[in-house]
């Protein structure tokens, strides 16, 4: 392995949520030499964070932690301090307020464990009206059927997504940082490897260029074992995400709201300041698209899952949103949307990031498996894919981010990994029967949408 300096070649493929961090905190380790490639004019429409809202829950570790909840609130604790505290970060978090809530027996003890150690700070709602009274009056609406759950107004909330990774990239490009972007002279084709095939030395685009570097950072979200061989640690999965217009009058009452999530139904953030447009979910354990075609980790033939942009929702899926809805707030549940799409993150098998050198490869850091909850830790997560490449991770960091494909081997394509909405099971897009924008349009699931510059832009 090379040993790096400050004026090292480094190369990050994918500017996206966790490449515009690893790009702002090279630069400001003093990184001279750093270069972006991205697919897509920065914020990438296929990015998981180009969005205009994420979920943020504060944390710190206790003593009482197992090692994984270690992991998990050492990193709530270092990315909170950088939601309140980083001027690149910290008028872009909301700390709102969060509701948890469930309707099945098994789900709400499941929701209930999310409390645990805090119980005195959640208020318990028992009724529609308890649910009523968490948001001011006339925003839900509905009868909230079986609901039950915990409210807190303190200590979570939202962020806005797009700003943030705007942000972070605005700062990175600030402290000189080179990006290089567009579906020709930034989209990677394939990693650059030495003769012995032991060590990454760069990438090629698709212009043909190859940029060598002394050190390679994998960052290319769900579309990462599209370009490097991850022996089945991800699993790109997608979700589904709308958003429906709101008067003036609306988004005046629909502001500073806590976070409405409910793990067999679906949430929702306050709308949007700029379009006043609310952006809800529906829950489930996710779609996968499963083909046959080569890849570098995987032979013609081999089945897997794979990403491919679509600015419209399976009709199941509108159907879903309508009925969480229809539950929450009637009053708008029946609203043709102003935007659907499909939105993919990589799953790994324990859901915890994958953030290391991989075995048996020198110049190469990946870094992906956000796994539905990789937005909240943007800010800290560049620091540690950098600390990693410098080899400083903290110890208990390293081992719970680690390559670890023993995990993968012989991977339940299936697995719901701990999810809940939906029929309760992973569902495939081969399956789905038609396609929407959710404006009472429909089309059968064999036809392309019609924004197809960006559906076959992956
Ligand atoms: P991305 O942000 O997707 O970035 C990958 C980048 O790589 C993209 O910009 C893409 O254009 C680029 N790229 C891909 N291929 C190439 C190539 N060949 N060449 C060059 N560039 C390439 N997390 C939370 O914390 N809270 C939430 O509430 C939350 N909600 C979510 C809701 C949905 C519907 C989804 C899908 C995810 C959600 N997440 C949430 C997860 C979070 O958004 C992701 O974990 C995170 O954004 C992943 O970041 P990433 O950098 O790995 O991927």
């Amino acid at each position: 392995m090379v040993s790096l300096t400050k004026n090292s070649s480094i190369l990050i493929v994918g500017g996206g949520t966790w490449g515009c961090s690893t790009a702002l905190h090279l630069a400001r380790r003093g990184y001279k030499n750093v270069t972006v490639l991205e697919a897509h004019p920065i914020p990438s429409p296929i990015s998981a964070g180009n969005d205009v809202n994420k979920i943020m829950e504060e944390g710190e570790p206790s003593e009482t932690d197992t090692e994984e909840q270690y992991v998990w609130n050492r990193m709530h604790q270092l990315t909170t301090k950088y939601w309140k505290e980083d001027h690149v970060f910290k008028s872009f978090y909301h700390p709102t307020g969060i509701i948890f809530s469930a309707i099945s027996d098994d789900v709400y003890e499941h929701v209930k464990g999310y409390t645990k150690g805090t119980e005195s700070e959640w208020a318990a709602l028992n009724s529609p009206e308890d649910f009523k009274k968490t948001m001011p009056q006339g925003v839900l609406q509905g009868d909230f059927p079986g609901w039950k759950g915990f409210w807190k107004d303190h200590g979570a909330g939202w962020v806005f997504a797009r700003g943030a990774m705007v942000s972070a990239y605005e700062e990175a490009l600030k402290l000189g940082v080179n990006f290089i972007t567009g579906e020709s002279a930034g989209k990677v084709t394939t990693l650059l490897y030495s003769d012995s095939k032991d060590t990454i030395t760069g990438a090629q685009t698709v212009d043909g260029t190859s940029h060598y570097a002394d050190q390679t950072i994998l960052c290319a979200g769900a579309n990462g074992d599209l370009l490097f061989d991850f022996e089945q640690q991800l699993r790109p999965t997608a979700w589904t995400l709308a958003h429906i217009p709101l008067s003036i009058e609306e988004a005046a009452l629909f502001k500073n709201l806590p976070v409405l999530y409910n793990p067999e139904r679906g949430f929702f953030v306050e709308p949007d300041a700029e379009k006043r447009e609310l952006k809800f979910c529906d829950e489930h354990p996710g779609y996968i698209n499963m083909v046959k075609t080569a890849t570098p980790g995987y032979r013609e033939g081999t089945t897997h899952s794979q990403p491919f942009a679509r600015h419209q929702i399976p009709v199941e899926s509108e159907t879903r949103m309508r009925k969480f809805l229809q539950e929450a707030m009637p009053q708008i549940a029946n609203r043709d949307f102003s935007f659907a799409r499909i939105c993919w993150d990589a799953d790994t098998v324990d859901r915890q990031f994958l953030i290391d050198r991989p075995k048996g490869k020198s110049g190469l850091v990946v870094a992906a498996g956000g796994s539905g909850m990789g937005f909240m830790m943007m800010p800290v997560v560049g620091q540690l894919i950098v600390d990693r490449m410098e080899d400083v991770l903290e110890e208990r960091l390293q081992k719970g981010l680690r390559w670890r494909p023993e995990q993968a081997i012989g991977r339940d394509w299936q697995a719901i990994q701990d999810r809940h909405g939906g029929e309760g099971k992973i569902m495939d897009f081969h399956d789905v029967k038609g396609w929407t924008s959710g404006k009472g349009d429909q089309v059968p699931n064999a036809e392309p949408a019609k924004d197809t510059k960006m559906c076959n832009s992956m």
